[in-house]
């Protein structure tokens, strides 16, 4: 008789690419990004974070904003909301435009306090 091993998570993840749970675990390596999420779709979302370029002919700064897209562990989907403050470390390109992986919730909305 098999019985279903509980994972110590409450939450059952079946992704395959999680990075905690799946067995084709992403690897995370590489560089991380702390960002805003704009939105959110099935299993990704896209975070954007402002960044300064230096114009060495004027010696100042110029704003850039960057958007990235990430993957979004089916565990995780839950915790992130449109809003909230996350960190992405990058990983393996999965699709054209996604290579890298939520990491972790920094601030979120949805949580209390
Ligand atoms: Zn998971």
């Amino acid at each position: 008789m098999e019985e279903k091993k509980k994972m110590e998570n409450s939450i059952e993840c079946k992704d395959r690419f999680c990075p905690v749970h799946g067995d084709k675990k992403l690897k995370m390596r590489g560089r991380t990004f702390q960002g805003k999420v704009i939105k959110k779709l099935a299993g990704r979302v896209t975070i954007q974070f402002d960044r300064m370029l230096k114009l060495p002919k004027y010696e100042r700064y110029e704003k850039r904003r960057t958007k990235i897209h990430a993957r979004l562990p089916d565990c995780m989907s839950g915790d992130v909301s449109v809003g909230d403050l996350i960190e992405i470390a990058e990983t393996r390109p999965i699709s054209k435009m996604i290579h890298f992986v939520v990491s972790k919730v920094i601030k979120g909305k949805g949580k209390k306090g």
